[in-house]
């Protein structure tokens, strides 16, 4: 865009505004934290014009906003968010996970969708300042091992009903208290919900239970916005995910095409170890970034560096594998399956970490995962592990952004 005279996102010329009316924090698996309304004590917001460029962002009380009804979000869906959590380290201090990573993303969402372009370290600048102003009250040191999940959000505030690019936005970012996902996974099915003859998941199975999608409900397609983190992506899997909750799963494994590639599971996306048919391989396979069709997760990128460096080699008992992008489909895991060279598979993304899969549900027959016994495979329990160190400051890494 022509946005060369324009004023540029600056981080540097932020206002500050403390709340009045500071709010109590609630317990972390509280009744509250579980409904996930609770945001901490300040936002921050930045507004942006066609005429003027970005304005001197503004860190102030968390409170409603006033947009007109014919608001471009409100109408085209001119929405793109990001999601990140904020932890609370074993060393006391307070931690973002590339941060960076997830400014760039935001970038890309919000060229999608035709809302202005930022500076994603100015961005990156406003999330650390609120996280600083908040995370000291909302995260306390006794909560060593918790974390806050941050929301970077964009819309567009143009009041104007034609369906054009927005000429008007509104850059914000707020922190919310958010229940530890991983942990109600343990959480099984209600009974009345489950049971074989209505081809739902069996209760008693460990790990996620997936039902894949079918040929009326598809994510992403090529040409489309799967890569965006933009709203109009989320709205309409919902009936998916409605379903699939009814009848005793957990999430969606969305897959694509006639072939059934298999591409991201819920909000994460997938990983599957098999061994390959012919030299007998062991290897990590994630579905690949170019037809665009899958977000590009920042879990997703870590794991697949952290693997290449650190699996390469067999150690300590555990094999060596492979790391591998490529397309990949259901009909390939369940043959794998059948041959037991299917190892495990495990969904990763900021939300539910690294969590380990038991069932998918495809085409009417389930699918059972193999967990090592446990409740978790290997690799998935390796990988958590690792990003669980780097997270919470138990291992010093350059992604661990201390705040
Ligand atoms: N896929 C989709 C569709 C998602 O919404 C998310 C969550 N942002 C992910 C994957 C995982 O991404 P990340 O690891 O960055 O949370």
């Amino acid at each position: 865009g022509a946005t060369g005279d324009l004023a540029p996102l600056d981080a540097s010329s932020m206002t500050v505004e403390f709340t009045k009316s500071p709010r109590t924090v609630p317990e972390p698996m509280s009744a509250e934290t579980m409904a996930q309304k609770t945001c901490t004590d300040h936002m921050v917001t930045a507004r942006w014009t066609v005429e003027h460029g970005w304005e001197a962002p503004e860190l102030k009380p968390y409170g409603p906003f006033s947009i007109m009804p014919s608001a471009s979000v409100l109408h085209y869906a001119t929405e793109c968010f990001e999601g990140l959590k904020l932890y609370r380290g074993y060393d006391g201090l307070l931690r973002l996970f590339r941060v960076s990573r997830n400014c760039e993303r935001m970038r890309k969402s919000a060229a999608r969708i035709a809302l202005p372009d930022f500076d994603p370290k100015s961005l990156e600048k406003m999330i650390i300042a609120l996280c600083a102003q908040d995370g000291a009250k909302w995260l306390p040191k006794e909560r060593a091992g918790s974390f806050l999940y941050v929301r970077p959000t964009m819309i567009g505030t143009d009041a104007a009903l034609g369906v054009q690019r927005p000429r008007e936005a509104l850059l914000y970012v707020i922190i919310a208290c958010f229940p530890d996902m991983s942990k109600s996974l343990a959480t099984p099915a209600p009974p009345a919900l489950t049971g074989e003859a209505n081809g739902a998941a069996k209760p008693q199975t460990p790990g996620l239970r997936l039902l894949a999608s079918g040929e009326d409900t598809i994510r992403a397609w090529p040409g489309g916005f799967g890569y965006a983190k933009v709203g109009a992506n989320y709205g309409p899997s919902l009936v998916a995910q409605g379903e699939a909750r009814a009848r005793g799963f957990d999430q969606v494994l969305w897959l694509f095409g006639d072939e059934s590639y298999v591409t991201e599971a819920g909000a994460s996306n997938f990983f599957v170890v098999m061994r390959e048919k012919e030299s007998g391989r062991l290897q990590l396979i994630t579905a690949p970034l170019e037809e665009r069709i899958i977000l590009e997760g920042v879990t997703r990128a870590s794991i697949l560096e952290l693997a290449k460096d650190r699996l390469a080699k067999s150690q300590n008992d555990v094999e060596a594998v492979e790391v591998v992008e490529r397309r990949f489909t259901m009909p390939e895991l369940v043959e794998a399956r059948k041959d037991g060279r299917l190892i495990e598979a495990f969904a990763a993304g900021t939300a539910f970490f690294v969590a380990p899969i038991g069932l998918i549900h495809f085409r009417g027959k389930n699918v059972e995962v193999p967990m090592d016994g446990g409740d978790s495979g290997v690799y998935a329990r390796i990988i958590k592990q690792w990003l669980v160190n780097i997270m919470w400051g138990k291992e010093s890494h350059e992604w661990g952004i201390v705040i």
